[in-house]
């Protein structure tokens, strides 16, 4: 799988973590350092720190596209409004778009797939999906889903009929995108939390579909 390969290329070993708790990286002491001058100096306030770094690791991730996406299965006219302008209907839902940016919602068909990509850096839709994973970030994911995107799908598990297109988009500081996957077959009768409990990060980046398994349901 891409995931586990790009970290060992990346040099991320597995106990990653722990060897961080022993020794912080540079990067870490370099930003410890800053934030202790500037804390110092008065230019910035410890408390309101902690609630921006509290804000990203608690209350913003992958639960929240995931609630979009889930509205967007059930209200079909909120799925028009979110794939006519996806920043206003996510704001109906109370999640903010803090650095300015656009975001646009690419619809999966059985036709049409979408796969979403910063070859740049590392854009990403924060208010939907939190922080981005490790490979999104990394530089094989970032030319090679540009390059061969159904060989970047196929290690993610995908396999993407030839007769579908895929469709690669980049993102930018200005424009996000988040994928609103196609609702598995055989999940009417759920409701709005229990779709929402289907839908990965994967998905909505366009890595993964949304599979909903009935047998399990049912034993
Ligand atoms: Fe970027």
């Amino acid at each position: 799988m891409l995931e586990s390969r790009e970290s060992s290329r990346l040099g991320l070993p597995a106990q990653q973590d722990h060897v961080s708790q022993a020794i912080p990286s540079d990067v870490t002491l370099r930003v410890k350092a800053l934030e202790s001058l500037l804390v110092d100096k008065g230019l910035v306030d410890r408390a309101a720190l902690d609630r921006i770094v509290d804000t990203f690791e608690t209350k913003i991730g992958p639960r929240n596209g995931a609630r979009v996406v889930a509205r967007a299965w059930i209200d079909r006219d909120y799925m028009k409004r979110l794939l006519t302008d996806a920043s206003t209907a996510i704001e109906e839902l109370g999640f903010h778009r803090y650095q300015g940016e656009d975001i646009v919602a690419l619809e999966n068909t059985p036709k049409i797939h979408n796969l979403v990509v910063c070859t740049l850096c590392s854009c990403y839709p924060w208010p939907l999906l939190g922080l981005p994973p490790v490979w999104y970030k990394s530089a094989p994911y970032r030319s090679r889903a540009v390059i061969d995107p159904r060989g970047v799908l196929k290690e993610f598990g995908l396999d993407i009929a030839p007769d579908v297109e895929v469709r690669v988009w980049d993102s930018t500081a200005e424009i996000r995108y988040i994928v609103l996957p196609e609702r598995p077959a055989g999940s009417e009768h759920l409701n709005e939390d229990a779709l929402a409990a289907l839908v990965t990060r994967d998905a909505m980046i366009g890595t993964a579909k949304v599979t909903f398994d009935v047998r399990k349901e049912s034993a």
